[in-house]
């Protein structure tokens, strides 16, 4: 079998050609590299595990490629499974659910018992791994950091700093593109793989409660997004079974599902989840709103959207960029790299990703 190669396609800074064979051995060791301390943590994939890896990588390549990514494989070993709720521990208190290395390319994830939230955090770290990446030189001339990761620019002139201490720019917006792709990905999840049974009953509930939304008046955009954000509910086959068993009515049985529903969401945080970093995403549809309207109708919602992910994919962020000036005037590009390269701390640990 052919080795894999890293997934850096360029190297800032190399001036020679010494220097740019010790750092091109330098990522390919990375890439290589196995995580020394995770042992106590990581469970051994099941034939199951990979199967559902295998599927994922799949569909995550389809949307990074129609993105313009190069999609490249990425090794078996270079994904580990934690026991769950085991990547706190782990990580020490930074980290939960699931996160990526991209220097290394590594991917922790915790072995959910849910099929759905298992592939779901994992393509989530794919499309950021699957991002566009390049390296630079680091003052010494044989250490190696991070430059661009996707949209995400570290900023150049922090020579001085650690690795990830560095000042990073558009952080917010690659979270908002990856979550975006990954509902994508959920998506395709469920046409392609019509026989899951935790799938089915899902969607099944999801839509016994539109459908009580509906009857009661609920307005049909915010049923839209609820259909939209809502990514999961605990124990889903056992709970269509017992909404099926309520009532033979069908409108009970919406009334009962919502109930039930309502109820869940009190109970536990974790028994219902909805589609990650709705924050950052809210901020990314604002602006991609904002562009589209005063763009006068020269521009379009998906059309934005399709040439922002090529940003993060395919690494080319001047399409993106000239809308964006075109639109909102000149030096709004610049403008925007720092007002989407942070948010406050978010109490939202379901989804953690870059692991500095
Ligand atoms: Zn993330």
């Amino acid at each position: 079998m052919e080795k894999e190669r890293h997934y850096y396609e360029h190297i800032v800074g190399v001036q020679t050609e010494e220097e740019g064979a010790q750092s091109e051995d330098r990522l390919q060791g990375l890439f290589e590299s196995k995580l020394s301390d995770i042992d106590e943590f990581e469970l051994e994939k099941t034939q199951e595990d990979l199967e559902i890896i295998k599927i994922t990588e799949s569909i995550v390549d389809r949307i990074v490629l129609e993105y313009g990514g190069k999609p490249k494989s990425l090794p078996i070993d270079n994904v580990y499974l934690l026991t769950p709720n085991k990547l706190l521990e782990y990580s020490k208190g930074k980290f939960a659910g699931g996160l990526h290395n991209p220097l290394s390319s590594k991917i922790i994830v915790e072995r959910n018992q849910s099929t759905v939230v298992f592939a779901s955090t994992l393509a989530h770290e794919m499309f950021h791994l699957k991002g566009y990446k390049s390296a630079r030189i680091g003052k010494s001339g044989s250490d190696i950091h991070l430059y661009r990761s996707g949209i995400t620019m570290v900023n150049r002139k922090d020579i001085e700093a650690e690795v990830g201490e560095e000042k990073e720019y558009f952080t917010v917006l690659e979270e908002a593109i990856v979550s975006e792709c990954v509902r994508q990905f959920l998506d395709i999840l469920a046409e392609e793989n019509a026989i899951n049974e935790e799938l089915i009953a899902f969607n099944q509930i999801r839509d016994y409660i539109s459908k009580y939304y509906e009857s009661i008046g609920v307005d049909e955009m915010r049923i839209k997004v609820f259909e939209q954000e809502l990514k999961y509910i605990e124990n889903s086959p056992q709970i269509l079974e017992e909404i099926i068993s309520y009532s033979e009515i069908e409108e009970e049985r919406q009334g009962y599902a919502s109930g039930m529903y309502d109820n869940l969401i009190k109970q536990d945080k974790e028994k219902v989840i909805t589609l990650e970093r709705y924050l950052e995403r809210q901020k990314m549809y604002d602006l991609l709103d904002n562009i589209v309207s005063k763009s006068n109708g020269k521009f379009e919602y998906g059309e934005v959207f399709d040439k922002l992910a090529h940003s993060h994919f395919s690494g080319n962020y001047l399409p993106f960029a000239r809308i964006v000036e075109e639109v909102l005037g000149k030096g709004e590009f610049r403008k925007l790299a720092k007002e989407f390269s942070y948010l406050l701390e978010q109490e939202d640990n379901t989804e953690e990703t870059k692991d500095k």
